[in-house]
């Protein structure tokens, strides 16, 4: 704002700060304040238009019909007054007639006058009402009158709310203006289905005083506000926590940057000077910055505003002392986590039982707070585009992440079906979880293991509630992921006893950290610090671990004493070559070794097994099952190696099938290379979780399965269903001859047998 600007919204302010404390009932004091804005402004017409009963309606006018006052309403998208509500955007225009939502209303006898401009009244970021000017001549509107426009429309809103003049923000629309059910569409990250009410991660602030008493005093909490927040940004960098995925870099330098921008400090301290309250005035700026946003065509660019938005926000909740995020405020039972991102540190602060799901405007399959999320059985759907605009703290949703979709207010008829669907999804868990302790025997008698995927110290309770043979699956790179620092051997030594414990007699297999490729740590990084082209085929799991053999020393020892008095069970995600799991081997030998000679108690004996998620190992099976107890196979990464076909590329989700002949006649060959050697064979990928995937891998000769928790019901009842000879004879037909589609075959199969295959 220049100083004239500063002058001219201070000189309005002072003005309508008289209008608002007289005693006047509200409808004069928005008679008054039109034509106060009239004069200071020598605008010919000034119009107040505010939303009663889902309409736009003419409340106050100098300059138009009175007759129109209370008369002249149209709906949210109608006309330019319309379209300034629904798009919560300024309109500055020499000729309205040009526009094409132009509406001619003949009762307002406003054809004369060829200028317009309008901005929305805001409540909670909706629009409540229109403020706007016109002129005869056709001429536009300088930036000035503009900003003193849209700092009058922020006081309007205090009025009109406290007066109680338009629809209860909560009982209307979203932004969008809209009334009935939107769908909106994302990306499935964890499926799920839930029904609950939405609740923002970091909840909004409500602005309720906009025109200062003090300004001296203000300007005093926006320079304390500005120091806590820069302090916040500092920390940030340091302790290396902020952000998920590996941009936080460039995401914190961008922080940093708009923290100490001059030129951000100057317009808020010249709202102040125009007399706003100091949330107002921040509110003020990041106005016009969305505004701004809005004409920004380059997405680079937009999304550093976004960061500047982010931080807007965190001075806003610092001035107004709201802080904390929802999960330390009282969480409903009932939660939707509303956010643009999350770090998994901060899902795991959420009470489980009363999160229903998460809605992410950002995320990918990857992300961490995604892994996350999987583990907690928590339904999360992601790049949900325009979600945080849509969707407002408490409206009901219904997210339907099979579907990739949410329904913001949904019609009677849609939540009936949902809620159909929801209890028939219900049922068929309460059905799985009666099979707890049913033990999954074929109908030929073939006994197959049946165990869990775990990570997480709470995750073990699965155990118990499914019935599981034991955990096939420890991901240990979990507690790497949700911590700020490399996690102290001492910490590492608690989670593995504590897992074994509630284990109890049911095997764990731990495997050593997974880290690096899409799983970065921040405190992590390769020693060139170069980014990777391809980070699944990079620097990561075993191959960081024995480079920083420090890692896996620390992880060994770790595991070793906490085993004390049991039987290990460790494995090494990754291998390629034989050589890696002699190398990791020597590594836990040798801490065997070291710890017997301190004396201290250690693993009764401890058994040694390999991911086989690079093909290349396929091919050495001979060499490396010797020296073997277990194998398990990763078909998440086996089967992306094999199709070369990146396992986060959303595009090509649905190009390879899991059931075709190439990676079913693959896992064959791996099974049979196996024969006569004393390896437990495990498939702990994705796949085997889906009933008719695991159908299928049965098929090939695979008898143990590890899975989602989710799954272990429904693997129990197919395989009840199940004759694991015939489906095997089966198989052996369809690899020799393969049908055009496999799965349509399999599926009908199935079905002609009463096998259940969702
Ligand atoms: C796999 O690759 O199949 C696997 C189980 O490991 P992760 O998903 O953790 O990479
Ligand atoms: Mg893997």
């Amino acid at each position: 704002m220049s100083i004239g600007a500063v002058e001219a919204a201070r000189n309005i302010l002072t003005r309508l700060h008289e209008v608002m404390a007289s005693r006047s009932n509200a409808q004069t004091k928005l008679n008054t304040v039109v034509e106060v804005i009239g004069e200071c402004l020598d605008s010919e017409v000034c119009s107040i238009y505010l939303l009663r009963e889902g309409m736009l309606e003419l409340f106050a006018t100098r300059g138009l019909a009175q007759e129109a006052v209370h008369v002249t309403r149209m709906a949210v998208g109608e006309g330019l007054v319309g379209t300034i509500a629904e798009e919560i955007e300024t309109l500055n225009l020499a000729e309205a007639t040009a526009h094409p939502d132009f509406m001619y209303r003949p009762e307002t006898g406003e054809e004369k006058f060829h200028s317009f401009a309008g901005v929305p009244i805001v409540r909670r970021e909706r629009a409540v009402g229109v403020l706007s000017v016109q002129h005869v001549d056709p001429r536009g509107y300088a930036d000035i009158e503009i900003e003193a426009l849209q700092t009058v429309a922020m006081v309007l809103s205090e009025l009109i709310h406290n007066a109680d003049l338009v629809d209860e923000v909560d009982s209307y629309a979203g932004a969008s203006g809209q009334t009935g059910p939107e769908q909106l569409r994302g990306l499935t990250l964890v499926k799920g289905l839930a029904s609950g009410v939405a609740v923002y991660h970091q909840p909004r602030i409500t602005i309720e005083h906009v025109v200062a008493e003090d300004t001296e005093a203000e300007r005093a909490r926006v320079i304390m506000a500005f120091d806590k927040m820069r302090d916040q940004v500092e920390r940030m960098a340091n302790q290396a926590e902020f952000g998920v995925g590996g941009e936080h870099e460039e995401v914190l330098a961008t922080y940093k940057m708009f923290a100490y921008d001059e030129g951000w400090t100057r317009r808020i301290n010249e709202a102040i000077d125009s007399g706003l309250t100091a949330e107002a005035a921040i509110e003020r700026v990041q106005q016009r910055t969305r505004m701004r946003m809005r004409q920004i065509d380059d997405p680079l660019l937009a999304d550093r505003m976004h960061d500047l938005e982010d931080l807007s926000n965190r001075l806003l909740r610092i001035v107004s002392g709201q802080l904390g995020t929802a999960a330390t405020m009282g969480l409903r039972s009932d939660a939707i986590l509303i956010a643009r991102n999350l770090g998994p540190a901060e899902l795991l602060e959420y009470d489980r039982r009363r999160l229903k799901g998460v809605l992410l405007e950002e995320g990918s399959l990857t992300s961490h707070v995604v892994i996350v999320a999987r583990a907690m059985g928590i339904p999360v759907l992601g790049r949900v585009r325009g979600l945080r605009g849509k969707v407002r703290e408490g409206d009901p949703l219904l997210l339907d992440s099979d579907q990739a979709t949410v329904t913001i207010r949904a019609a009677a008829g849609q939540i009936e079906a949902f809620e159909t669907r929801l209890g028939r999804s219900r049922e068929r868990q309460a059905a799985y979880a009666a099979l707890r302790d049913v033990v999954p025997i074929s109908q030929d008698g073939k006994r197959i293991t049946v165990m869990i995927n775990a990570g997480l110290r709470d995750d073990v309770a699965n155990l118990a509630l499914t019935g599981a043979d034991g955990i096939g699956l420890f991901r240990t790179e979990f507690q790497f992921l949700v911590s700020a620092t490399l996690p102290a051997r001492e910490r590492q030594t608690r989670l593995y006893r504590e897992v074994m414990e509630s284990a109890g007699n049911k095997p764990v297999m731990f495997r050593t950290v997974d880290i690096g490729g899409d799983k970065t740590l921040p405190y992590l990084r390769h020693d060139d610090g170069e980014g990777e082209e391809n980070p699944a085929m990079g620097w990561r799991a075993l191959r960081v671990a024995l480079e920083r053999d420090g890692l896996l020393k620390v992880q060994a020892r770790a595991l070793i004493e906490a085993a004390a008095g049991r039987t290990l069970n460790v494995m090494f995600p990754m291998v390629s070559e034989p050589w890696e799991f002699e190398a990791a081997r020597k590594v836990f030998e040798g801490q065997l070794e070291f710890l017997r000679s301190r004396r201290k108690r250690v693993a009764e004996s401890i058994r040694y097994g390999v991911m086989l998620e690079v093909p290349a190992l396929a091919e050495q099976l001979d060499l490396i099952a010797p020296r073997i107890q277990f194998l398990s196979i990763g078909t998440n990464d086996l089967t992306q190696f094999l199709f070369a076909a990146d396992r986060a590329n959303p595009k090509l989700a649905e190009r390879y099938d899991w059931l075709s002949p190439a990676i079913l006649r693959y896992l064959r060959r791996v099974v049979r290379s196996l024969d006569g050697y004393n390896v437990d064979t495990t498939v702990c990928g994705e796949m085997g979780g889906r009933q008719l995937e695991a159908l299928a891998l049965i098929g090939v000769g695979i008898e143990r399965l590890s899975i989602t928790p989710a799954s272990v019901g429904p693997l129990k009842a197919m395989i009840g269903q199940c004759n694991v000879g015939e489906i095997r004879a089966a198989m052996e037909g369809w690899l020799a001859n393969p049908p055009e589609n496999l799965r349509q075959a399999l599926t009908d199969w199935a079905q002609e047998r009463g096998i259940s295959v969702d």
